[in-house]
C-alpha cells in the first residue's frame, strides 16, 4: 500500500473534521428542536368557537362555554344540511331528467 501524501493526508483530515462540524451541527439543531417541543406546550387542540385551548380528547372540539356548545353545535347542523342538498340537488336534477326523457 502506498503511504499518503502529506497533502492528501491533511485535505482527508480537513474534509472530515468540516463532515464532523456539520454532523455536530445538525445534531444540535435536532436535539434543540427536539427540547422545544418536549418543554413547550403540550399537544392540544383549540376551541372551533374561540379558539381557547382545550384538551386533545375533548368531544365535540368545543371549550365548557356553553355558547361555543351551541354555536359549534348550530355551526354542524348547517354543515350537515349543506352536505344533504349537495348530493339531494344532483340527485333532483338526474331525476327530473330522467322524468323529461321518457
Ligand atoms: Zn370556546
Amino acid at each position: 500500500m502506498i503511504p499518503l501524501g502529506r497533502k492528501e493526508r491533511i485535505a482527508k483530515a480537513a474534509t472530515r473534521t468540516a463532515s464532523q462540524a456539520r454532523e455536530t451541527a445538525a445534531r444540535e439543531r435536532g436535539r434543540s428542536k427536539r427540547s422545544t417541543s418536549s418543554s413547550g406546550v403540550a399537544a392540544h387542540r383549540h376551541c372551533s368557537v374561540c379558539w381557547a385551548p382545550i384538551p386533545l380528547s375533548a368531544e365535540p372540539p368545543v371549550c365548557s362555554d356553553e355558547e361555543c356548545e351551541s354555536t359549534y353545535e348550530k355551526r354542524e347542523a348547517s354543515r350537515k344540511r349543506l352536505t344533504i342538498m349537495l348530493y339531494l340537488f344532483p340527485a333532483i336534477a338526474i331525476l327530473l331528467a330522467l322524468l323529461t326523457a321518457i
